[in-house]
């Protein structure tokens, strides 16, 4: 009964490393958030000694009447807050849960469609070394060079053409909300199951701020630690009728036995994401993420070379566009790190440059909506973001400043100043 910080300083001093850089930076990445300490508090629960392989009322182990009231709670919260007839609660990741409800409906060598890795697609929607794409013949869909956004009409031929047996609506990068009732005509044209994978903005579809694909769709999957704010974990929500296949495929088909101390966590999440206050820090999120878009369309940072993918956002990220910029999507990332806000380089739909280096920067607002930002917070961060951007790509440009710094450094400097008086 010895703590941490006696049996393994080691890894006690990195986690107190990681509060102190989470406390004192700005979280800005789009997937993640911070949990609760009811959620963390249920996690690190003597939860984590049981076995329980099987489903509540049906489990291979002895000892299990109170982990199959957890794990019934987060079933019954899970279907109520999303209107599901089914709920599959214990896949330990959204990749997980997504490999499960793949295993439930296809066999290996079925032809899949899902929204292009490049294009803001997930691994797991058929990248050409993740099991999708390993398992399953892919054909992807894009967005329109145009105006970057889903090509709905390349999605219907594509479907016509190669009949897949299962379309994967959902995406890692895109700011735009999705035409749900448009993917299901089109799975119908072609008798295709449609999968909807919406880890991303799960969050907003429970506050009810984003369309609900849960009546659209044969099965969806979300992450319960992004938008929603939960432990890290995956869920498979389905119609009843795929209740037998799904929970056969999650176990034993992909996992043994589940992780009921995150599933207690994911039943905090979903109690908690029914709330009035979970719906405002969604509109927190939202009138972040707007904010921030409209302040990097400024003309200055037009003049840089600097735009926002598909001119807005109607979700929880920005898509920052470096493709005309001498920025690109590294130095940007490291601009904004050198002054403590933490962002990732994305790459951006008919990018230019390699994907380690990449055009674009992924911006997202939950993690600050969860620590209290609101209208005021966000501009000032927001024009923070510009204004190292902008002197980041003056930086590239003209490094004459004869003292080894270029111009953009110093700006990054003077920003750097405002930022930790804010968040220290
Ligand atoms: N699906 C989408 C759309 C995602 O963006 C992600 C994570 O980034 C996942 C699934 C996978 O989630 P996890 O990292 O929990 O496996």
């Amino acid at each position: 009964n010895e703590r941490l910080s006696t049996v393994d300083p080691e890894v006690q001093q990195a986690i107190n490393n990681e509060l102190v850089r989470q406390q004192s930076t700005l979280e800005m990445i789009a997937s993640e958030n911070f949990a609760p300490s009811a959620v963390m508090e249920a996690q690190g629960s003597v939860l984590t000694n049981k076995y329980a392989e099987g489903y509540p009322g049906k489990r291979y182990y002895g000892g299990c009447e109170h982990v199959d009231v957890i794990e019934q709670l987060a079933i019954d919260r899970v279907k109520a807050l999303f209107g599901a007839e089914f709920a599959n609660v214990q896949p330990h990741s959204g990749a997980q849960a997504n490999a499960a409800a793949m295993f439930a409906l296809l066999n290996p060598g079925d032809t899949i469609m899902g929204l292009n890795l490049a294009h803001g697609g997930h691994l797991t929607h058929g990248m050409k070394i993740n099991f999708s794409g390993k398992l399953y013949n892919v054909v992807p869909y894009h967005v329109r060079e145009s105006d970057l956004r889903i090509d709905m009409a390349e999605v219907e031929a594509l479907a016509l053409e190669h009949r897949p047996k299962l379309i994967v609506a959902g995406w890692s990068a895109y700011s735009r909300q999705l035409d749900f009732a448009e993917f299901r005509r089109i799975a119908d044209l072609v008798d295709a199951y449609l999968m909807v994978d919406m880890a991303h903005f799960a969050g907003l579809v429970a506050a009810g701020l984003h369309p609900n694909p849960v009546p659209y769709a044969d099965v969806v999957t979300t992450t319960t630690h992004k938008t929603l704010g939960g432990p890290r974990g995956g869920v498979i929500l389905a119609k009843e009728k795929y209740a037998r296949k799904i929970n056969s495929a999650v176990f034993p088909g992909q996992q043994g036995g589940p992780l009921e101390h995150v599933i207690a966590a994911k039943a905090v999440a979903f109690k908690l994401a029914g709330t009035p206050e979970f719906k405002e820090r969604q509109e927190r999120v939202l009138q972040g993420s707007k904010l921030l878009a409209e302040r990097l369309l400024r003309d200055d940072v037009a003049a840089a070379g600097i735009s926002v993918v598909n001119g807005g956002t109607d979700v929880h990220l920005v898509l920052v566009d470096l493709r005309h910029s001498e920025l690109d999507g590294q130095q940007a990332e490291d601009a904004l790190h050198r002054i403590g806000i933490t962002v990732n380089r994305n790459a951006v739909p008919f990018d230019p440059r390699p994907p380690m280096v990449s055009s674009g920067l992924r911006i997202g607002t939950p993690a600050l909506a969860t620590r209290g930002f609101g209208a005021v917070e966000f501009a000032e961060v927001a024009d923070i973001i510009a204004t190292a951007l902008i002197a980041a790509v003056t930086g590239t440009t003209n490094n004459d400043a004869g003292d080894g710094t270029s111009g953009g450094a110093r700006l990054n400097d003077d920003a750097a100043v405002v930022l930790r008086a804010r968040v220290t």
